[in-house]
């Protein structure tokens, strides 16, 4: 079976979403208002979290009992209900992540190489998992700070990284803490998607901030070239969905100017993926006899549900499966490499969609 909680530390850069705090976090989870529930189970309709407008037309897509919509006005896709899991499923979910010092992502490399950035000043990463973004931007020059939730994460930047000043709080509860905490720049990598109420966490972004500061963000491109479900874009992990058009439009809502966007161009790692998507063989169910077992689904059982199946030992078959399947991306390999100028030359895009603005 897959190893699903390494694959989700790669992609989420190894931190806590801002919202696993312990003082926001219902552990029951709790109904975000503006959404209604149908007797099925799935919702039938929402309103938008940022405009608080209806939704267009019926939900886009459905998993479980979430239903995706639309927002006819500022363009983003957001998942219904929002229910924010609890602590030990982020615990689960994120295991793994908090003990080493992860590679920056493009993210944190298109923002450090920003001609339009600040180079100094004083910095708050929003989740900033074991620090390895806020070293790197101190090395640049600036005065970083953090947030971060995972108290190992935390303590590894502390004493590994010596990055003292890392608050256990959500940005909205770190903004309450420290209302005269004031900063240059607010940083959160690959952290909106996951936010329940997207609102509330930009209005604690903007408290942050002195007149003028900038914020610097990614999150996963809706725009993507996909050849099949990305199995981690899906709720309780991510809650929205942006496109440039959609970030473009709640960022001047809450009185921001863009000042740049970068969509994350296909490269070979990511083409060999999409490729490998793209060629499905049902080898899972001809080896194993049964249908593959996805992480979007995993990931909305309860914690408990999701424990036994993401530790459970795989059989023989099942090995056997996961090295065929090795075989197989591998073929995917010169397909990959004979693509790729095509595949950029079309001006197809990979993940990360970055943006940095500054409040005007
Ligand atoms: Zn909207």
């Amino acid at each position: 079976m897959r190893r699903f909680t390494s694959s989700i530390g790669a992609r989420s850069k190894g931190v806590a979403p801002d919202f696993m705090s312990s003082p926001s976090v219902n552990p029951a989870g709790s109904l975000i208002a503006g959404q209604n529930e149908s007797s099925s189970g799935t919702p039938d309709i929402a309103s938008c979290p940022i405009c608080d407008c209806a939704a267009a037309g019926p939900a886009i897509e459905k998993q479980g009992n979430y239903a995706l919509f639309f927002c006819p006005q500022c363009g983003l896709q957001f998942w219904s209900p929002r229910v924010l899991p609890t602590s030990e499923w982020y615990e689960l979910m994120y295991s793994g992540r908090d003990a080493k010092l992860l590679p920056l992502e493009p993210g944190h490399k298109y923002f450090l190489s920003d001609p339009n950035a600040p180079h100094s000043g004083d910095l708050l990463d929003v989740g900033c998992g074991t620090g390895n973004f806020l070293v790197a931007a101190r090395e640049k020059g600036f005065c970083v700070s953090g947030t971060e939730l995972d108290r190992s994460a935390a303590t590894f930047a502390r004493e590994k990284l010596s990055v003292e000043n890392i608050f256990p709080f959500s940005i909205t509860d770190f903004a309450a803490q420290y209302p005269a905490a004031k900063f240059d720049a607010v940083t959160f990598f690959e952290v909106l998607e996951h936010q329940a109420d997207p609102a509330a966490f930009l209005h604690s972004v903007v408290s942050c901030l002195r007149p003028g500061g900038y914020i610097a963000l990614s999150v996963p491109n809706r725009d993507r070239w996909l050849t099949g479900p990305d199995v981690f874009d899906y709720p309780p992990n991510h809650f929205l969905r942006w496109n440039e058009a959609a970030l473009r439009n709640v960022l001047e809502h809450f009185g921001f100017q863009i000042l740049s966007v970068r969509q994350q161009p296909v490269d070979f790692p990511y083409a060999v993926s999409m490729i490998n998507m793209a060629l499905r063989s049902g080898l899972t169910k001809k080896v194993t006899g049964r249908e593959d077992i996805f992480f979007r689904d995993v990931m909305q059982m309860d914690a408990a549900k999701a424990a036994v199946a993401i530790r459970e030992a795989p059989t023989a078959r099942q090995r056997l499966m996961g090295t065929l399947g090795k075989v197989k991306r591998g073929l995917c390999y010169p397909l990959a490499g004979a693509a790729l100028p095509y595949l950029r030359l079309r001006g197809y895009e990979a993940a990360y969609l970055y943006c940095l603005a500054r409040l005007s």
